[in-house]
């Protein structure tokens, strides 16, 4: 019956897609449906397909903050594939897809002579996944260069100002949200500070290298797992006044924990890397070793900044 509106409509639907292969950290079961839209209408009707027929619904983008469930997501996941961006070179002014890839975007307006979101390049993921979370990294947020932004809610879309998310270090307050009707981020609006192009280009390659060195990437991950208690990711000389969560795992030995195919990455321990066929319930039990080390030693309980999505059992998994 879903399959055949979303068909109507001309937008792709396929049944029991593992979310383990659409999301970075390798783990999930099947989702009951999985729709790639390509286009905002596309977006829009699926999101209103899904409410009308009382369906659980999850729009995702690159899935790449997100560890989804051995038993899977019981709805509709639909994986927002829209693309386009335009760029006023002039003005500054740029207008994205909410599922144009970040640094997609970031390059592009780089080549246009335009900077500012440089220090987040190499973050995976989209538009509307990085404004949901206030995604940053070196101190600079995306919330600092979007303007405002048109979400799509039971009315309708309306355009808002950012301010309206309320960002703060890696949340705004529709991160987690799980009610109906949800809201859906159609498009971004961006202004950029006018730079030389191969300043822009060169700090490009800075932020790059930094990744490389510090992160364990070409591995499935999804990025930090914990929030830095300090709430900034603005680097300190004193790790130990930052409170970043990197520093309070490594200190604790976190280092040394695994669980099933997953375990702490030697490059950095606030990062998970699926190693060999981990569950999504390997990478939790993971998790949970991980805080556990961290209050053992400090007295802090550290907070995700990934977010779980599908149908957890967590009795089953003591
Ligand atoms: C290698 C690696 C490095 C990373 N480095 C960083 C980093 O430096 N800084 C940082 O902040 N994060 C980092 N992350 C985490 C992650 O990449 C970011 O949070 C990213 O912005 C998430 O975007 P996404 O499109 O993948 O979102 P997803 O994981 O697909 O979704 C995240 C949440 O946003 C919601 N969402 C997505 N799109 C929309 C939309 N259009 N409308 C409404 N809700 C939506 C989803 O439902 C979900 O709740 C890293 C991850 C990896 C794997």
């Amino acid at each position: 019956m879903i399959e055949k509106k979303f068909n109507l409509c001309g937008i792709d639907i396929t049944p029991a897609l593992p979310l383990s292969e659409i999301c970075s950290m390798g783990v999930g079961g099947n989702s009951l449906y999985l729709s790639r839209v390509k286009t905002l209408d596309q977006l829009m009707k699926a999101v209103e397909i899904c409410e009308s027929s009382d369906l659980e619904y999850k729009v995702i983008g690159g899935g790449t903050n997100i560890i989804a469930s051995d038993s899977g997501f019981s709805g509709v996941i639909i994986k927002n594939e829209t693309s386009q961006i335009t760029i006023d070179s002039a003005r500054g002014r740029v207008i994205a897809d909410s599922g144009v890839f970040l640094s997609n975007l970031i390059v592009q307006c780089a080549s246009q002579g335009l900077g500012g979101l440089d220090p987040l390049y190499g973050i995976p993921g989209t538009v509307g996944g990085a404004l949901i979370n206030n995604a940053g990294s070196h101190g600079v947020a995306i919330s600092d260069f979007a303007r405002s932004f048109t979400l799509m809610d039971k009315e309708g879309p309306k355009t808002y100002k950012v301010e309206y998310l309320e960002p703060s270090y890696r949340k705004t307050k529709l991160k987690f949200v799980k009610k109906k009707p949800r809201e859906v981020v159609l498009s971004v609006i961006f202004q950029f500070n006018s730079r030389k192009q191969e300043e822009v280009m060169s700090d490009l390659k800075k932020y790059k290298t930094i990744r490389q060195e510090r992160q364990p990437l070409g591995i499935k991950t999804s990025g930090s797992i914990f929030s830095n208690p300090s709430g900034t990711d603005k680097a300190t000389d004193d790790k130990s006044k930052n409170l970043s969560a990197g520093f309070l795992l490594e200190s604790s030995g976190a280092k040394r924990l695994s669980v099933g195919g997953a375990r702490v990455s030697k490059k950095h321990a606030n990062w998970i890397e699926n190693f060999n066929h981990a569950t999504a319930s390997d990478v939790r039990k993971l998790i949970d070793l991980m805080r556990e080390s961290v209050n053992e030693k400090y007295n802090i309980i550290l907070k995700e900044e990934v977010e779980y999505i599908g149908d957890w059992d967590l009795s089953s998994d003591e």
